[in-house]
Formats: structure tokens, sequence, C-alpha cells
């Protein structure tokens, strides 16, 4: 190498705006840590958001290294083509807000976004459980039911950016309303708040439990009183696992996966729900090809999920 030539490394900065946190990190190609990172509170309901975005965008980028993409994630509803955030939840500031165009003018850089839930997914392909996998499936189950689908290498976005909600997939049309307003989705029956609805739903018509009626009940205080054989807190287990084999029998028609990966607080309840799920699941998929080698597993990458996803979409987009 000849004298006097500062030999640069590639860096990819990723960012990940939750509901209390944002973070952000600067990624060198090649290593699975941060060499930057940087974490401060979103205050969603408080002004000044876009510039908080930029100074803990500011504060992980290199000095030296050149910046070759941004990678954002943030909750939806968004549109991953434009780069605008549609309706954050607890955002007011941030309705219809060109995020990433406004990104990319500030720093002179490339920056591509999508909602956390794929990003999650798409890091769990690359980095995680899905990593050799061409054809991946990703479920958090938590108190929504989000997902990721990554199908030939490639993120399922869709035309309007909005693909793939698999949590409001219709599992029976005259069940309970969704989060979103509409019912009988996989969410109105799976996630950690419909476990503890339809448990608050029995109390009320009088069925025996050691669980007492409270507004506040979590799906993990019906986990505990279920470890005590709790026979309303089984079933209502069996039940989210039962419709969520219903739910993933349609995502294994429709996308094939190789490998399937749960993910969310509520999925970490183990044979609770994954055994009503695995008898569910295979007495609903139309043909037994489609388990062959299939592989069911638990999300690897935690908390970092959405970083490394907002980090693989950068690259990804930026064609490493
Ligand atoms: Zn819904």
């Amino acid at each position: 190498m000849p004298y006097g030539i500062i030999v640069t490394m590639p860096t990819i900065i990723a960012v990940d705006i939750g509901g209390t946190h944002m973070r952000a990190a600067a990624y060198a190609q090649n290593k699975q840590s941060p060499v930057k990172y940087k974490k401060i509170a979103t205050l969603a309901s408080k002004p000044g958001g876009f510039e908080r975005l930029l100074s803990v965008i500011e504060d992980v980028w290199p000095k030296t290294d050149s910046v070759t993409a941004i990678g954002l994630g943030s909750p939806g509803p968004l549109d991953p083509h434009s780069g605008y955030l549609l309706a954050p939840p607890n955002n007011p500031e941030w309705h219809n807000f060109p995020l990433t165009p406004k990104v990319e003018e500030h720093f002179g850089v490339k920056a591509f976004l999508d909602n956390d839930a794929n990003l999650a997914g798409l890091g769990e392909y690359r980095y995680g459980a899905g990593k050799g996998h061409h054809h991946v499936l990703y479920i958090t189950v938590s108190t929504g039911i989000g997902g990721g689908v990554i199908t030939d290498d490639r993120l399922l976005q869709g035309y309007h950016g909005l693909a793939a909600e698999l949590g409001h997939s219709i599992v029976d049309p005259d069940g309970p309303p969704c989060s979103c307003g509409f019912n009988g989705h996989l969410e109105a029956f799976a996630s950690g708040p419909a476990i503890a609805k339809y448990v608050l739903g029995e109390l009320e018509k009088g069925t025996k439990s050691v669980l007492k009626r409270d507004a506040n009940m979590t799906a993990r205080d019906v986990a505990e009183a279920a470890h005590q054989g709790d026979e309303l807190a089984i079933q209502a287990y069996q039940r989210a696992g039962t419709y969520l084999g219903i739910g993933v029998a349609s995502f294994l028609h429709v996308f094939d996966p190789s490998i399937v990966i749960f993910g969310g607080g509520v999925s970490q309840v183990g044979q609770l729900l994954f055994d009503p799920f695995n008898i569910s699941l295979r007495q609903r998929v139309f043909h037994p090809r489609y388990l062959e080698e299939l592989v069911i597993t638990q999300a690897q990458l935690g908390d970092d999920a959405g970083l490394l996803g907002a980090r693989a979409l950068a690259e990804m987009k930026s064609g490493l």
C-alpha cells in the first residue's frame, strides 16, 4: 500500500426507532457487533423527534470511514418505497412525515426504511436463526402479532409497502375484535392481550380458576397459572396455540418457507403454546410436503433484531 493513503472501511448506519428508545449503531462490513452504538429516549409525544433522530445518528457517525447507507426501522404503518411514515403510534408530529428523504438530505447518503417486524425478520434471516435459509417466515407474538417474509432471498414489501401483516390474517370471521377494529384476526386470538382477554371473559361467565378478575392481567399471569395446572389458563393457551397453527398453516400454503421463526415475549412460553400449535398446524397443512425439512424455531437476536434488520436492509439495497 502506498504511503499517505488512508484506507477507509465502508460503514452502514442502522437506526431502530422504538416506542421508548431510539437506537443507532455503526457497523463495519463482516462484523456482527457494532463499532459504535447509542441509545436515547424516543420521547414520542414531545416535539423535536427528528432532531433527536439526527443527533443519535451523528453520535455514531464514523470519524474517518465512509458511510455507504443508512437503514431505518420504525413502527408502521409506513411506506418503504417513498420513505414516508404514515401514522406512527403516539407520535402526531410524524404523521405523513418524509423520514427517508429528510435523512438523505441531511446526511447526503442513501437511506432505506421499513417497519420493525419486517426488519426483525430480515435481521433473523441475515444474522440470526434464519442464516442459510432463502425462504423465511418470521412471526412475532407479543402485544400484537407482526410478521416478516423473505422469499427467494428478498424481503416481501408489497406494492403499497404494506406486506406482511400476518397478525391481521382472518382466522375466523366471527371471531373477537382485533386491535385494528376488524373481527377474527389472528392477533385477536393469539397475542398476549388476547390471551388475557379470553381468560377475563371466561371468568365473567363463572368459569373456575385460580386467576382473579383483574383488568391488568397479562399473558404471563395466565402462563404462571397454567404451570400450576389451572384448567382455564391451560385452555387459554391451547386456544391461542390452535389459532396460531391455523394461521401458520395458511402462511405455509402461501409462502412455503423452509423455516418459521418465532419472536416476541408470548412465544417464549414454550410447550404451553407450541404443543397445541404443532398439533393444529399438522392437522391443517393440506400436503405433508410443506412440513418436510421445515424448521420451526425461536428468534436468536432478541432486542438487536430491529437494528440488525435495518442494517441488513441498507446492505441489501446497496448490493452488499
Ligand atoms: Zn387486525
